[in-house]
């Protein structure tokens, strides 16, 4: 069986890991012109981590984790406002570079991966799928799989006009080498609010400084110079931030995007299917988004992998996760007012409500809650991915 994963993200080389071991032919296009390094720092738990602990990547995870032992918030002077330290239970809460994890899945996947393309046409029959990619090159493929992100190409092409939920607001990261801010943030990832803007730093090994904003934004249209836009919102808060902003890149080293989440019917097509946050979105609100994506990488996997027709493992697929994905897209949208409180009383709340989160035994339940939920998701019906490691 022969399968193109249109993007190579978490989710695409997920599946491209368990499909070659599984005996498919398997290739990745993917638009960036290179490996997508760096990021921003997700924290990573739940079904996501056991299927990582699957496919044998927990040494080299734990070689990439950075240690955060605090999340703070701090006002315009840098002076701490509430904290909660994270003293237990971070035993499988890692928290990573999105790129650190895609470079440990990609580091073990042989399938040919060509960057700086894309799907441009794609012609189903009932017997496989034809393709035109961006490159010129055509290729006649059993399953075309649509990896491709919140803004999926394969999604466009095959199921129409598919309009993500906008959750008005737009997120931006970036990375600076500054070793004395980092040593100043040490282990703890500090947090400014203001009434729809939250602004976060977090130290990374080499001396370097990760940088997260999220702001309000009722229009959903991106702005045609994003770091002007994060210099003019945050620039006068004060703490850390005129110094940061005024070494803020350029796209693509600055990351900038709406947050949304995505929501559809079906995620499957005849012999087309999608694959994480192309069809699952959760938002970063929600804080799942790369967990979930490897598991539902690995529960298509299982389903394909079960045999039988093809065209009906989507399907299945599709009923083993939808139920936990709308179940956390939910969750997200309760969370969007405490993350990014809209007024200066639920800035309030929320700070007592942390420093609540810091009596004794509190830092265990907040990662609990954290790492909880989902766990059945990886429970094999074909069996052929079963165990620790197949190579
Ligand atoms: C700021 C932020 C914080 C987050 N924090 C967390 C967290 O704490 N925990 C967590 O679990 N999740 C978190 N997430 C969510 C998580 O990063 C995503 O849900 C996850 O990366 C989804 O994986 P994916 O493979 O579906 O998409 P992606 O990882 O986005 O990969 C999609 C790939 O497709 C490529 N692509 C895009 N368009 C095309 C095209 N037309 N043709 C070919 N290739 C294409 C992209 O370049 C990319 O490589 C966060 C997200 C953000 C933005």
């Amino acid at each position: 069986m022969k399968v193109l994963i249109c993007g190579a993200g978490i989710a695409g080389l997920t599946l491209a890991w368990h499909l070659e071991r599984a005996g498919w032919e398997v290739e990745l296009v993917e638009r960036a012109a290179a490996f997508r390094d760096g990021g921003y720092m997700i924290d990573f738990y739940g079904p996501g981590y056991q299927v990582a602990e699957r496919m044998g990547l927990l040494p080299r995870l734990l070689e990439s984790r950075h240690l955060v032992d605090e999340l703070s918030y701090v006002d315009r002077d840098g002076r701490r406002t509430s904290r909660l330290t994270l003293t237990s239970g971070l035993e499988q809460v890692l928290s990573l570079l999105r790129g650190d994890l895609a470079r440990a899945i990609a580091d073990d996947v042989r399938a040919p991966i060509t960057y700086g393309a894309s799907v441009e046409s794609a012609e189903q029959s009932a017997h496989g799928v034809s393709l035109r990619l961006t490159d010129g090159t055509t290729r006649e493929v059993d399953l075309l799989v649509g990896a491709d992100g919140t803004h999926s190409r394969v999604r466009e092409l095959s199921f129409g006009d598919v309009l993500p939920r906008y959750l008005g607001h737009q997120v931006a990261a970036y990375i600076i080498e500054d070793e004395a801010l980092s040593r100043r943030i040490g282990t703890r990832y500090r947090m400014l609010t203001e009434p729809g803007l939250m602004a976060g730093a977090y130290a990374l090994r080499g001396g370097r400084l990760a940088l997260l904003f999220l702001h309000r934004e009722p229009d959903p249209a991106l702005p045609a110079d994003p770091a002007a836009v994060l210099r003019r919102r945050f620039g006068d808060l004060g703490w850390i931030l005129p110094e940061v902003l005024s070494r803020c890149p350029d796209p693509p080293e600055l990351y900038y995007d709406q947050v949304t989440q995505v929501e559809m019917e079906r995620w499957h097509q005849g012999r087309i299917v999608l694959l994480g946050d192309a069809c699952q979105a959760v938002s970063l609100f929600a804080g799942h988004g790369a967990t979930l994506a490897m598991a539902a990488a690995w529960v298509l996997a299982d389903e394909l992998a079960a045999g039988g027709d093809l065209s009906a493992a989507p399907a299945r697929y599709q009923r083993r996760m939808a139920p936990a994905i709308a179940d956390v897209q939910g969750f997200g949208r309760r969370f969007i007012q405490w993350m990014a409180p809209s007024s200066r009383w639920r800035i309030t709340v929320r700070d007592l409500l942390f420093r609540l989160a810091a009596l004794p035994g509190g830092d265990r339940l907040f990662v609990n809650s954290l790492s909880a939920g989902g766990h059945n998701l990886i429970t094999s019906r074909s069996g052929l991915l079963d165990g620790v490691r197949q190579d």
